[in-house]
């Protein structure tokens, strides 16, 4: 079938071409993680022969994705904000667009010593490139789902970033403290009957983390309006949603009465987030 690090690659891909627009590249993420090398090495040693052992390896990992898998489920990563983050299928793999999310938060006024809520953390993706950053921030994460909550606190050590507190929680359930500077949170916002959640890697992400009910947008209200109880005066919300509900949480945060409401596009030019 092949026997050289290059033959593997053209293999690959072409098994993946029908399900993958970006076979070449699903082929090279896996084959590094099989022979534990940097991307250079494909490219320096295309000659090099592959063991067995590590083609059984890569023949399994394209099995998987010529069904669909998501890449960072197969290799256990992603990046996000430059950091490594391990992924599982209990939560949503963090997407660029969130580093939008990331970028409006680190560019607030907020003092040194600012008290951060992340709700629904996921891998911690948001709670911990914001703890990366700014090592002085106070930054809470919470998820409600267990599985969640022990993925954050692994990567959180795996970053090193300890000051960071996990906890489960659905949404502020269990929620202590009245005085945060910032909340944000990238909530489940996609319309329950969204036929997009029948196709593509996303059908292997859980629901929890992806839809909500009235349209995607329950939590994204529900949100919006404990988060008052929760905001130190002129502490800020910031939001992520569909960029088709941009209009629409706006209208929300001011009829609960956020100040300065402003929606936030992301590098895609979509209307990513709205921060009141
Ligand atoms: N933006 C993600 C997607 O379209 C959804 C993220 C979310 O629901 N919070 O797949």
């Amino acid at each position: 079938m092949y026997q050289t690090l290059a033959e593997a690659l053209q293999w690959a891909s072409s098994q993946l071409v029908e399900i993958s627009d970006t076979a070449k590249l699903d082929a090279e993420v896996m084959l590094l993680h099989v022979i534990h090398k940097p991307r250079s090495y494909l490219y320096t040693w295309p000659d090099e022969r592959i063991t067995s052992e590590q083609s059984a390896a890569f023949q399994q990992m394209v099995a998987r994705r010529a069904i669909g898998t998501p890449i960072a489920h197969i290799v256990g990563e992603r990046e996000f904000w430059s950091l490594p983050f391990m992924v599982n299928p209990t939560t949503l793999i963090p997407r660029p667009d969130t580093e939008i999310l990331v970028e409006t938060a680190l560019n607030l006024p907020l003092a040194q010593n600012a008290k951060v809520l992340d709700l629904g953390t996921g891998t911690g993706a948001i709670a911990l490139s914001l703890a990366f950053e700014r090592s002085t921030w106070q930054i809470t994460a919470v998820d409600k789902v267990i599985e969640a909550v022990a993925l954050a606190k692994a990567n959180r050590d795996n970053l090193k970033l300890p000051q960071v507190e996990v906890l489960q929680s659905d949404w502020f359930d269990a929620v202590n403290q009245y005085d945060f500077n910032l909340i944000v949170s990238n909530p489940p916002y996609i319309d329950e009957e969204d036929e997009h959640l029948s196709q593509g890697d996303v059908r292997f992400e859980p629901q929890s983390a992806l839809t909500a009910a009235e349209h995607g947008y329950a939590d994204l209200f529900h949100i919006a309006q404990s988060a008052r109880d929760y905001l130190a005066p002129g502490g800020y919300l910031l939001l992520e949603h569909g960029f088709e509900q941009a209009i629409t949480v706006r209208n929300k945060m001011i009829e609960l009465g956020y100040e300065s409401v402003s929606t936030v596009r992301d590098f895609g030019s979509n209307d990513r987030c709205t921060l009141g």
